[in-house]
C-alpha cells in the first residue's frame, strides 16, 4: 500500500512538470516555419520583387527539446563561398533537436542570385556586396531586400551569430576569423571573443574597423554585435572549392561552438595557443589586368617582399603588390582577373603580447 502510494505522488509530481515546461516552450516562428520544441523543420523565405526581382532565402530551424540559447548559422553571403554552405546541408541532418538545448537559424544560401549565377563578391542582379548592404532595405535594391529579411528574422531572433565565409572563387585561402574588438560593448566583445576560441581557428584577425553603428552595421556579423548578440566572421576555404578538409573544420567548429554554449553535451575544443593578429591589411590593385602571385597563403612576407604583379593585356607589367609589412599571407588571389580597387591578398601580423 505504502509504496503504491508514493508511486502514485511521483507519476502526478512529474506530470505536473511536463505540463508546465509544454507550457513554457511554444513553437518558434522564423520567416514561412513555425517549428515546435524537439523539432525540425526547412522553408524558404520570400523576398519578394522591387525595383528589381524576386529572389528566395533557404531557412532551416532546428528547435530543441529544451531551452537555451538562439544560434543563427549564416552561410552564403557570398554566393561563391560554397564550403559554408556544403557544411550546412552535412550538418542539418547530423542535428537531434531531441538532444538539443536552445535553437538553430541555418541560413543555407543568403545571396541566392549571386550563388545560381556563380559570381564573386557582387550580386548579378544589382552589383552590390551583400556583406556591405547589411542591415538593408526592405523597399532598396535584391541585396539590399535580402539583407533587411536576414537581419528581421534570422539576426534579431538570435542571441548568437556565426557568419561563415571562405576565399570566394578566387582567393587561395588559410582559414582564419574576425573577431569584431568595438561593437557591442565589453561583455559583447568578450563573448565573441569566446566563439571564435571555441570555433578553433587559431588565427583571429582583431577588427577594429567595424561599424558601431546598428543602423549602418554594412557587415552581417556586425548586424549581430551592434544589436549586442555576440558574433563573429570565419572563413575556411576557398577558389571556389568543395575540399573535404575545409567543410569539415567548419562541422567541427559549429559542433564546438554549441558545446560552448551548452546546446549539446561535451566539451568544446577551444584554440590552445591563439595568433591574435593585432594588424591586418586587405591589399588592393592599383590597376586593371592579370594578377600573377608569387606568394602563397599560409606563407610569412618579409617587409617589402614582392608578393605578386599585374600585368596590362600585352603582358607589361603595371603593377608590383609588395608586403607593406612583415606578416602572414592570410590570402592571396588564385585566379587571373584583376579590377583596379579590388583586393589582391591580405597580411596579417600576429601580435607579440597575449590578448
Ligand atoms: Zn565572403
Amino acid at each position: 500500500m505504502k509504496i503504491k502510494t508514493v508511486l502514485r505522488a511521483s507519476l502526478s509530481v512529474c506530470s505536473m512538470a511536463l505540463c508546465a515546461s509544454a507550457q513554457t516552450r511554444a513553437g518558434l516562428t522564423v520567416g514561412p516555419l513555425t517549428v515546435q520544441p524537439g523539432a525540425k523543420a526547412s522553408g524558404t523565405i520570400q523576398v519578394p520583387a522591387g525595383k528589381d526581382e524576386a529572389t528566395t532565402i533557404p531557412i532551416s530551424v532546428v528547435h530543441g527539446g529544451r531551452p537555451g540559447p538562439t544560434l543563427a548559422l549564416i552561410a552564403g553571403n557570398h554566393g561563391y563561398e560554397y564550403s559554408p554552405i556544403i557544411a550546412l546541408q552535412r550538418l542539418l541532418p547530423r542535428l537531434d533537436p531531441k538532444q538539443i538545448s536552445g535553437t538553430l537559424i541555418m541560413v543555407h544560401v543568403a545571396n541566392m542570385p549571386s550563388f545560381l549565377k556563380r559570381t564573386i563578391y557582387y550580386s548579378p542582379v544589382d552589383g552590390k556586396n551583400l556583406n556591405r548592404v547589411y542591415p538593408g532595405k526592405a523597399d532598396g535594391t535584391v541585396s539590399e531586400r535580402i539583407a533587411y529579411q536576414i537581419t528581421r528574422e534570422v539576426i534579431e531572433r538570435a542571441d548568437y551569430a556565426l557568419d561563415l565565409h571562405c576565399g570566394d572563387g578566387n582567393e587561395s585561402l588559410r582559414p582564419y576569423s574576425y573577431w569584431d574588438v568595438k561593437a557591442g560593448g565589453a561583455e559583447v566583445v568578450e563573448k565573441s571573443k569566446q566563439l571564435a576560441l571555441a570555433f578553433g581557428l587559431d588565427r583571429i584577425v582583431m577588427d577594429t574597423e567595424r561599424p558601431t553603428d546598428p543602423s549602418q552595421s554594412v557587415y552581417c556579423s556586425t548586424t549581430a554585435t551592434t544589436r549586442g548578440k555576440p558574433a563573429i566572421t570565419v572563413e575556411s576555404g576557398g577558389m571556389g572549392a568543395t575540399d573535404n578538409e575545409s567543410i569539415e573544420r567548419i562541422e567541427r567548429g559549429v559542433i564546438s561552438v554549441m558545446r560552448h554554449l551548452k546546446m549539446i553535451e561535451g566539451q568544446p575544443q577551444m584554440v590552445e595557443h591563439p595568433m591574435f593578429i593585432d594588424r591586418s591589411e586587405v591589399l588592393r590593385s592599383d590597376e586593371t589586368g592579370i594578377f600573377y602571385p608569387l606568394a602563397e597563403k599560409g606563407h610569412t612576407v618579409a617587409k617589402g617582399a614582392l608578393m605578386g604583379y599585374v600585368t596590362d593585356f600585352f603582358g607589361k607589367r603595371v603593377y608590383e603588390l609588395r608586403a607593406p609589412y612583415a606578416g602572414e599571407v592570410l590570402y592571396i588571389l588564385g585566379t587571373p582577373p584583376v579590377s583596379k580597387g579590388e583586393p589582391l591578398a591580405m597580411v596579417g601580423r600576429v601580435a607579440e603580447t597575449e590578448r
